[in-house]
């Protein structure tokens, strides 16, 4: 301990900030670090979707190796096709259709695949529902765009939907349709085909909510007040069968939500929730000497590659500015110190239990 105390000492007589530590206490704010973008695979989430992820990527690469590429011109011209001549309902002005876009708009700058304009339309229907179809264009029932509460609901379903272009489902579909279409098809390799990707589709589904939680927060709407989207869609009322199946070619609805989709995703914004701040304040000096090797400064208390600022090496010491205000999902706790080595002086969040606090 004297050992540590006299460190300490040495320590603040080489940084004279000890005593009076002139660095700036970070402001108390409340935001999402998501892991996932809107590129997602269901089998990475730990939410029991992985055989159906695994059977969906058997069911895709089977028909991806005996289809010819699809081009983006292709799809377009296909949802063209959709669009004037297969809707089974019709299209009507709205007065919440300037939503749609205001929403596709703020989303837009964060998609990775910017291939479509993304079109949306309100489609006259009694029932709760939206969807999407190759080249990218997004119908919204009227009952359910009267239904949601806010944009942020809103968000929910049109973050969804693009989800499915972003994951390239749309794509794959319209793949999977025309092999169904080839001639040389018999009767039963289609039921089959037909029946597995309707299967399948729970982890497409999966992957396309986790990406709307993304876009939306991205586009800056509140995932909190958009999981109310999930309650609305948990009402779905299923579409007559015969028009849908006949005229959308199975393209992507959204689907009635299973309980376990429902609670992945509303963990998964929970889990994410971080809020960054500082609860006890330092005073004085606080001196930390690193305990392990590679002890990690990050720029917000999580662990995440691209939000780490440092190394710290064992027994190298910073500076504590504060404890971090307690994280209700995070089991970490964590320290807000400066830190200075030759390359600088830099400001970030160690893992409490990686460091001794000598005072
Ligand atoms: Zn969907």
């Amino acid at each position: 301990m004297y050992t540590r105390l006299l460190f300490a000492s040495l320590v603040c007589l080489l940084f004279s900030t000890c005593q009076t530590p002139d660095v700036p206490i970070p402001a108390t704010e409340t935001l999402y670090i998501f892991p996932y973008q809107s590129q997602v695979d269901a089998s990475n989430i730990n939410c029991g979707y992985k055989a159906y992820e695994w059977g969906g990527d058997q069911l895709k690469g089977f028909i991806r190796n005996r289809s010819t590429e699809i081009s983006t011109e292709e799809l377009m011209a296909l949802g063209q096709e959709i669009h004037n001549t297969h809707l089974p309902f019709p299209v009507i002005a709205h007065e919440r259709a300037i939503w749609l876009e205001d929403i596709v708009d703020a989303m837009k700058p964060h998609l990775v695949k910017n291939d479509f304009p993304h079109y949306t339309y309100v489609v006259d229907a009694p029932f709760l529902n939206a969807f999407t179809i190759p080249g990218g264009n997004i119908y919204i029932t009227s009952e359910l765009l009267d239904a949601v509460q806010n944009k942020h609901e809103l968000a929910y379903i049109i973050g969804h939907e693009l989800g499915h272009n972003e994951n390239e489902h749309t794509k794959e579909l319209a793949l999977l349709n025309r092999f169904i279409e080839r001639d040389d098809i018999d009767i039963w390799k289609r039921v089959a085909l037909k029946v597995g990707s309707g299967i399948c589709n729970k982890s497409d589904e999966l992957e396309c909510d986790i990406a709307s939680i993304y876009l939306l927060e991205k586009a800056g709407y509140d995932p909190e007040l958009a999981l109310g989207g999930i309650d609305l869609l948990r009402h779905l009322s299923k579409a007559p069968e015969d028009v849908v199946e006949r005229v959308l070619l199975g393209f992507f609805s959204t689907h009635p939500w299973s309980d376990e989709r429902d609670e992945c995703v509303r963990a998964y914004v929970k889990d994410n929730k971080v809020t960054v701040g500082c609860a006890k304040i330092y005073q004085s000096t606080g001196i930390i000497n690193a305990k392990y090797s590679s002890l990690d400064l990050y720029r917000y208390p999580l662990k995440r590659e691209d939000l780490r600022l440092q190394q710290l090496s064992p027994n190298e010491s910073v500076h504590v500015v504060c404890t971090g205000v307690h994280q209700l999902y995070q089991s970490n706790e964590w320290l807000y110190v400066q830190y200075q080595n030759s390359e600088g002086t830099f400001l970030g969040w160690v893992n409490k239990r990686g460091v001794d606090i000598v005072e």
